[in-house]
């Protein structure tokens, strides 16, 4: 039996762990947590709000997934790394904004970190025991939204609703924005430096509309080794829930005949500038990444709330790293007033001047 403890139980991943635990006898949900639902009942633990390290404490879990959105999930991934608990991470703002941190307290943990997001869980499965010096590098592929192909005035009058239609995968409103705006990869190339220890230059994102290849891994010897299939997140959380098993799950086998176009492109980074911003962020490291987090955080929720344009979005993130000093989090304190100041920064940028 693995015991499991759910964060964000509520959600898209949350609902769609469910289903896996439901299926698969070995696995068993000790605790579940929610942000502001009702969830009594789902978990012999729950706990909606409040601190996640409280109920982590009381489930003793032998993994966590974290599927909370944003930097609240942050405690808890920290938690998880340094009790040595594994954590199955969904919750990749925790990792951008902690980075330094959440290595350090896996290195004194120990337990497993495996990820959740799609082209990471596949970038996991094509790195798996393949020494590093052999990897010369590696590739996320993003669907490019549903914005994909238009040019920055054709972006002005966006809607949150035309932002929430995502061709390729159905999630929640945060992280669809974040496809939209690009922001999303932006997050995924600091989430995959931190996961995977590779410098950002040899990091790539390129533009693939049908999400059907997750991320590409290129090894020195001109090799590249892919990793295809649906795009359905239930792949990547039955192999974290499961792991090392791979356990069956009732999704059909990839059918290439059938016709999934497997085209790529480069992202255009100036309709979409939240990715070469997150590069930047990244390259700076110290608290840059989770000020970048944070301001985004704040930016879509304003824009979901029609206080702000899209475009702005971008422009809010940037007048917020201009602001801030970086400076390098000794702990979790730390971490928290840099968010909590980044944060703070954004909000003076939404207001009119
Ligand atoms: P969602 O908005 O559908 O769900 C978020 C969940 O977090 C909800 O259960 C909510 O109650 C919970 N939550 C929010 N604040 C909380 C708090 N303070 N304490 C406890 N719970 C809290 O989001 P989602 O789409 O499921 O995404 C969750 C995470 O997974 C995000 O980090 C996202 O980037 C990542 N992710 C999602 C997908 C996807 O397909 N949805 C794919 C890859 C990665
Ligand atoms: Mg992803």
């Amino acid at each position: 039996m693995k015991r499991i403890a759910l964060l964000g139980a509520t959600g898209s991943i949350g609902r769609q762990a469910l289903e896996i635990v439901a299926a698969h006898p070995d696995l068993e949900l000790v605790a579940a947590a929610s942000g502001s639902q009702e969830i009594s009942g789902l978990a012999p633990l729950t706990q909606v709000g409040g601190d996640l390290t409280e109920l982590l404490e009381r489930a003793e879990p032998d993994l966590v997934l974290n599927a909370v959105v944003g930097f609240a999930g942050a405690a808890a991934t920290l938690w998880a790394l340094e009790q040595g608990v594994d954590l199955a991470l969904a919750n990749k703002e925790s990792l951008v904004a902690a980075g330094e941190l959440a290595l350090a307290a896996r290195r004194r943990g120990g337990g497993l970190l495996l990820p959740v997001d799609s082209e990471h869980s596949a970038a996991f499965q094509c790195l798996e025991g393949r020494p590093s010096e052999t990897v010369e590098g590696l590739v996320l592929t993003a669907s490019g939204g549903p914005f994909f192909g238009r040019g920055r005035a054709e972006l002005e009058e966006v809607t949150p609703e035309e932002a929430l239609e995502h061709p390729t995968w159905s999630m929640g409103p945060k992280i669809t924005v974040d496809s939209a705006t690009l922001a999303n990869k932006g997050l995924e190339l600091i989430e995959a430096h931190y996961l995977f220890g590779l410098p950002y230059d040899r990091l790539e994102v390129v533009i693939h509309p049908t999400s059907v290849v997750h991320a590409l891994v290129r090894f020195r010897d001109g090799a590249s080794l892919a990793h295809l299939g649906y795009p359905d997140m239930r792949v990547p959380i039955s192999f974290a829930l499961t792991y090392p098993e791979r356990a069956a799950t009732p999704l059909s086998p990839l059918d290439l005949a059938s016709g999934p176009a497997l085209e790529f492109s480069a992202p255009d980074l100036e309709t979409f500038p939240l990715l070469a911003t997150a590069r930047q962020a990244g390259e700076l490291g110290g608290t840059y990444p989770c000020a970048y987090n944070a301001a985004n955080e704040v930016a879509v929720e304003a824009f979901l709330r029609g206080r702000l344009p899209f475009l702005a979005i971008a422009e809010t993130v940037e007048a917020v790293l201009g602001s801030v000093d970086g400076t390098p989090a000794r702990d979790l304190d730390d971490l928290t007033t840099a968010d909590r100041e980044a944060r703070r920064l954004a909000e003076r940028a939404l207001q009119p001047a």
